[in-house]
């Protein structure tokens, strides 16, 4: 980003942080968290706190920072080093990314460059360039509505986790679009406060799915039907058995009657015709589908900060916001909250986008006048820059 277009984003910040200060609110115990922020030119500023609310907004206003961050975590003594903070507990966050859900639309509008040769594709990063065989390949991540959609379902599977399996309220659970490509769950004033990493790494394991085994699900090899039949998952189960159960029982199976049969003589029906090995790959498939695909290291970093929701994300000029009702949330409109007026930007590459319900590009290598909303969502992403009026 050069130095010009960093001062203009920068501007557009400030403005919108001066135009919507009431829109800025402090997260609670904002005394006991940590605060940092990043600068436009990629400069990391932590170990920061905050007293009161009006201090935060005139922060924003006179930094107008690329990015804030809050920690998830309370502390005795926020702007003491990371050791000598005293850690007191930290809200349970889930982390769900777009990128790390792999949906078809992905090969239309995500590309890679070769840093060496310059030469670009389509699609997933390659191992190496296919023409000069250099290695360093940057990736170029887009969204669009159908892989924020996908995000989405990913975060009402963990929510029902959330509130189904591990009991937590629902008015404790808070839900954040994060500004770019994923959502933000958040649990606040839990009992699961206190709980250290190796804990949370349990809790991230559940709802991921993994070590699910087959015997907690009633099935053994070499045990015969009639004693496996009383250890099989019932629908009415908690927790996976339950989740399981209730996956088989609405399965389409080749011609099976269930008339009159409850859901345990149909699992043992698909376990006779698919035998042992078919049958775990069937289970693995389904866990994989109605686990939650959430990013664990997030979840099991408990000195880790997070973008301040209702600021503004220096990669989209989106903002991070709060999904009062997920279903009907539309991130690729609802978190746009800059203006429209035209600015003429140089567009180096964006693939066709969605903004506010409106389709833009493709654009290669041209001077394009966009809506400020539109122009900062490419320069944000380094796809664009601005034009020089002179
Ligand atoms: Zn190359
Ligand atoms: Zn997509």
């Amino acid at each position: 980003m050069n130095g010009k277009t960093m001062a203009f984003l920068g501007q557009v910040f400030r403005d919108f942080y001066y135009k919507n200060a009431e829109r800025i609110s402090a997260p609670i115990r904002m005394n006991e968290r940590e605060f940092g922020y990043m600068s436009f030119n990629k400069v990391m500023v932590r170990h920061l706190s905050f007293q009161k609310e009006g201090e935060l907004r005139v922060f924003l206003i006179k930094e107008a920072p690329h990015s804030v961050y809050y920690s998830c975590a309370y502390y005795h003594e926020p702007t003491l080093a990371m050791e000598e903070k005293g850690w007191k507990g930290a809200d349970l966050i889930f982390d769900i990314d777009a990128d790390a859900i792999p949906t078809d639309c992905k090969e239309e509008h995500n590309n890679w460059v070769c840093k060496d040769c310059s030469l670009m594709g389509k699609g997933k990063r390659l191992e190496k360039c296919p023409k000069c065989g250099g290695m360093r390949i940057d990736e170029e991540n887009w969204v669009c509505p159908l892989c924020l959609e996908a995000t989405k379902s990913e975060a009402i599977k963990l929510i029902d986790f959330l509130l189904e399996d591990f009991g937590i309220q629902k008015k404790s659970i808070k839900v954040y679009f994060s500004g770019s490509r994923g959502y933000h769950v958040t649990v606040e004033e839990s009992s699961f406060e206190g709980l250290d990493q190796m804990a949370r790494n349990e809790l991230s394991d559940y709802v991921s799915g993994v070590g699910l085994s087959l015997e907690s699900l009633g099935f053994s090899k070499g045990v015969s039907y009639e004693s496996m039949y009383g250890l099989l998952p019932l629908t009415k189960d908690p927790g996976w058995r339950g989740r399981i159960a209730r996956f088989f029982s609405e399965m389409e199976f080749e011609d099976y009657d269930s008339t009159g049969k409850d859901n345990r003589d149909k699992i043992l029906y698909i376990y006779g015709k698919k035998g042992y090995k078919g049958f775990v790959d069937l289970v693995n498939m389904i866990v994989k589908k109605l686990s939650a695909k959430i990013d664990v290291m997030v979840t099991t970093d408990i000195h880790r900060i997070f973008r301040l929701f209702n600021t503004l994300h220096g990669s989209t000029g989106m903002i991070k916001k709060e999904c009062d009702d997920l279903i009907p949330f539309d991130p690729l409109t609802d978190a746009v909250v800059l203006g429209e007026e035209p600015i003429q930007v140089f567009v180096n590459h964006s693939p066709k986008f969605t903004l506010k319900r409106n389709l833009f590009g493709p654009y290669k290598s041209e001077k394009v006048t966009l809506p400020l909303m539109v122009a900062v969502y490419l320069m944000g992403k380094g796809a664009a820059r601005l034009v020089d009026y002179e």
